[in-house]
């Protein structure tokens, strides 16, 4: 094939390894922030407030009401706070809900974002900002809310419960694969995409044996650090468009719904993806990558099904007529039919077929 592509690399600093919480109030005074507003979800209020004690005043208000794909209603009161507390900076400890809120206040601020993840979702590495409110969730791209700094450290992911540090490495694991088949995938976010795979399904096996594997749980931040970087440089297809909806109009848990959708997608779409089909082969070391994804999941104890998530036994009309009304790019044009299969084997959590 010949070559022709496009590649933009991304601004923004990464700060990774164990013990780089240490490091914040430096990275932070290096940014020049004084008045940063803190966010994440509230079972997460402790853990921001004893990270960000060594900033001292650099801290100008804690913001703990972060929830799952940010609701408009909870996105303006972030904003009004860090307007009312003249934050010159939001900083984000947790998942993808609280550097969703951290996102959502840059959107209107235009604020820079620090970042502390403490999953493996990866949307510290993106520009993709997402709200939701009675209608679902709606999703854009700003460079303003792309975090200027980002602190991995993997010793604050051991507290992550070994279930939810499976599903959100499959999650970090779907952006990689979705980077692979993307129409606007280039040659380096190829390479960093399968080393993210490698990264990942090398991890979470050891992850979810000894949730405390300080090495593991450092493999697996890796792997996610990579598979946000994939993700925010490229277009996501039929995968995160089926799990953007399903999120969105059930409000079901986001990283549960990424692990039991993939493999049904990745039967679909590889065999009309060929290097993305061969990339996944090695990667995994696997022939048929959507079926050992499927058995790695469920052996290592994921819920793979839908309906035991919560989808309800009408969802999937609401689900497909949704997914068809928006066109998107993908590998294989998406049929009813298609969808229907592919929502039926995973609402009955089946293998794919
Ligand atoms: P989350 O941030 O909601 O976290 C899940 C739960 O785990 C929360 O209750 C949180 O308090 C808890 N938690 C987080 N880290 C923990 C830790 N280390 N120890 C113990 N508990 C911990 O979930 P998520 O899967 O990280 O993020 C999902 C959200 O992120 C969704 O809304 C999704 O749409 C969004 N997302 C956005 C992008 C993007 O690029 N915009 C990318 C990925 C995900």
């Amino acid at each position: 094939m010949m070559r022709d592509f496009v590649h933009e690399s991304r601004p923004g600093r990464v700060v990774f390894g164990v013990g780089a919480r240490d490091r914040l109030a430096e990275e932070v005074e290096r940014l020049g922030l004084r008045r940063l507003l803190v966010v994440c979800t509230p079972p997460q209020a402790d853990l921001a407030a004893a990270l960000t004690k060594p900033l001292g005043e650099r801290v100008a208000g804690l913001h703990p009401h972060a929830e799952m794909h940010v609701p408009v209603a909870a996105a303006a009161v972030a904003v009004d706070r860090a307007r009312e507390i003249g934050a010159d900076g939001c900083l984000a400890v947790g998942g993808g809900s609280a550097v969703g809120l951290a996102k959502a206040v840059a959107k209107e601020t235009g604020l820079p974002i620090v970042a502390v993840p403490t999953t493996y979702a990866g949307s510290e590495m993106t520009p993709v900002w997402g709200l939701t409110d009675a209608t679902g969730k709606t999703t854009g791209r700003d460079p303003r809310v792309l975090p200027a700094l980002v602190v991995y450290d993997p010793g604050l992911t051991v507290t992550l419960p070994a279930a939810l540090s499976l599903t959100s490495g499959v999650n970090a694991l779907a952006h990689s694969a979705e980077a692979l088949y993307a129409p606007d995938v280039s040659p380096v976010i190829s390479l960093i995409a399968a080393e993210s795979v490698r990264a990942l399904v090398s991890a979470l096996p050891r992850v979810v044996a000894s949730p405390g594997d300080l090495e593991a749980r450092a493999d697996a931040l890796y792997g996610a650090w990579l598979a946000g970087t994939a993700l925010g440089a490229t277009t996501m297809s039929l995968h995160h468009k089926l799990c953007h909806v399903l999120g969105g109009a059930f409000d079901l848990p986001h990283a549960e719904v990424h692990t039991a959708v993939l493999p049904h997608v990745l039967a679909v779409n590889l065999p009309a993806a060929p290097q993305a089909l061969a990339a996944l082969r090695q990667a995994l070391d696997a022939e048929d990558p959507a079926a050992h994804l499927f058995a790695l999941s469920r052996d290592l104890g994921a819920e793979m099904s839908l309906a035991r998530l919560g989808l309800p036994e009408t969802g999937v009309d609401t689900v497909v007529s949704r997914v068809l009304a928006a066109p998107y790019a993908n590998p294989v044009p998406v049929t009813e039919t298609t969808l229907r299969r592919l929502l039926t084997a995973a609402t009955a959590g089946t293998p794919p077929l």
